[in-house]
């Protein structure tokens, strides 16, 4: 018994094609130049491996080899090297249609940038002046055009960009406070997004945490009990994603600022997300304007390029020009310095602040400040492309980020509707669509805010909706 059914097993499994086989059939030509020899044949080794997995324990997939003859084995191979290599294009960092309406999705890669960003990176991939002063044909100093856009913007003496908001935070605390106090109040102990935590980056920097307060109200009798000999920093975190409401205190930047100047020790902001303009018209008063946190008196803040200010990612750090310069002198800085490309991206950005018309350059901007009405507009424009396919509602679009947890922006949604299509079916569609379209589910409804959606790319929107519709 046993030896029929191997022997029909073997026979069946020498039946599969050869490498050279499956890199021969017109598709495996076809794609070759595209995957170069190496990559397709490691491919369809991968494939050939798996059909013969599937030889000898047979699933019930839908796919399943259910006709057993070498042409179809060779047809299958082919197709599903078509299939492999369509899955390992689709998981290059690519462009995807946000239509969920947060604004700085952090999965979505954060703050799009301004077209006149695009330009710049475009530009300053080839070879740049980064560290060239074509006026006298010496060397240059990196990044100090953007540097004093920054400082002109905020009105601080000095500043310098590096990585990350999370990467500036610990070069600060190690540049000032490694080996001594910090004091921070227990209600600005906070997670931001996962992995960064103000107590560990604390730790990591080398210093030791004085907390002072509750969790809920800080004064400045506590930091003032708290400052020693040791103390070396103040530091003031904006809880970004999190807010305590009610029964609360904690005492101004200003007069923090007068504390820490009368007992000699820094104060260190970490702002998180880089308000450049009042944003308390469209209900974020709650987010630290860096300007203000410098003219309030903090030695040094930070804050993320990539929030919203609407940039790049990248660490903002701007305060005392003494303090700046020992920053850049330390180790670290070198380490976590930026690129050209984010230099250029930062600095275009940057242009639309100095040239007062953010609102409308920032992409961030622009999302933020749209109305409920011109969204409208566009959402009936819209309904119009897809009548029978869709309904509008009102809606909250949200900032995201970790920025204004609090804030939901009114808009109009889309909600799309289909007869026999499940929600979680469509979604799947939209997603697997070219580019891909990302969208929420709301009460057992696909929604699309147009709020994140850029205008010029609606109509390849309303094509790839109607096409997952039908
Ligand atoms: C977001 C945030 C960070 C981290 O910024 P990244 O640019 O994401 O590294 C640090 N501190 C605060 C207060 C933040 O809001």
């Amino acid at each position: 018994m046993r030896d029929q059914s191997s022997t029909t097993a073997s026979s069946i499994l020498r039946l599969l094609p050869s490498t050279d086989e499956v890199l021969n059939t017109t598709l495996a030509r076809q794609l070759i130049t595209e995957t170069g020899r190496k990559r397709l044949t490691d491919l369809a080794r991968a494939v050939i491996e798996e059909l013969r997995q599937e030889l000898i324990e047979p699933t019930s997939t839908e796919d399943a080899l259910t006709e057993h003859s070498k042409e179809s084995f060779l047809e299958v191979a082919a197709e599903r090297l078509g299939r492999r290599w369509a899955s390992v294009q689709s998981s290059r960092i690519r462009k995807v249609i946000n239509a969920t309406g947060v604004i700085i999705h952090t999965n979505l890669g954060r703050a799009p940038l301004s077209d006149a960003a695009l330009d710049a990176t475009r530009d300053a991939g080839g070879y740049t002046n980064l560290e060239y002063d074509v006026s006298t044909g010496h060397r240059g100093k990196r990044g100090w055009s953007v540097e004093k856009k920054l400082t002109d913007l905020t009105g601080a003496e000095a500043a310098v960009v590096v990585n990350n908001c999370a990467a500036a935070a610990f070069l600060v605390l190690r540049v000032f406070a490694q080996g001594g106090e910090a004091i921070v109040s227990r209600g600005e102990l906070v997670e931001i997004g996962g992995d960064f935590r103000i107590p560990d980056v604390l730790v990591e920097s080398g210093a030791t945490i004085v907390e002072v307060g509750t969790t809920n109200r800080t004064k400045l009798a506590d930091y003032e009990r708290a400052i020693g000999e040791n103390t070396k920093v103040v530091l003031r975190v904006h809880p970004s994603n999190y807010r305590i409401t009610g029964f609360t205190a904690k005492p101004s930047l200003a007069s923090l600022a007068e504390l820490c100047l009368r007992r000699g020790v820094l104060l260190y902001e970490d702002a998180g997300s880089g308000a450049m303009i009042d944003l308390s018209r469209f209900g974020l008063g709650d987010e630290p304007e860096i300007s203000r946190s410098i003219a309030d008196g903090a030695d040094v803040v930070t804050f993320s390029g990539d929030k919203l200010l609407g940039g790049c990612q990248a660490g903002i750090i701007v305060g005392r020009s003494d303090r700046i310069e020992q920053i850049r002198k330390h180790p670290l800085y070198r380490a976590l310095r930026v690129d050209k490309i984010a230099y250029a991206a930062l600095e275009a950005t940057l242009d639309a602040y100095l040239a007062e018309d953010a609102q409308e350059k920032i992409p961030v901007l622009r999302m933020l400040t749209l109305t409920k009405e011109q969204l409208h507009e566009r959402a009936q424009k819209f309904a119009e492309l897809l009548p029978e396919l869709v309904e509008l509602l009102d809606g909250a679009s949200v900032v995201g980020g970790g920025s204004a947890p609090d804030v939901s922006l009114p808009t109009r949604i889309v909600a799309l509707r289909h007869p026999t299509l499940t929600p979680d079916e469509i979604e799947r569609r939209l997603r697997g669509s070219e580019p891909p379209v990302i969208a929420r589910i709301e009460d057992d409804r696909v929604v699309i805010d147009l709020r994140t959606v850029e205008p010029r790319d609606e109509a390849k929107l309303s094509e790839i909706v109607k096409k997952a519709l039908t």
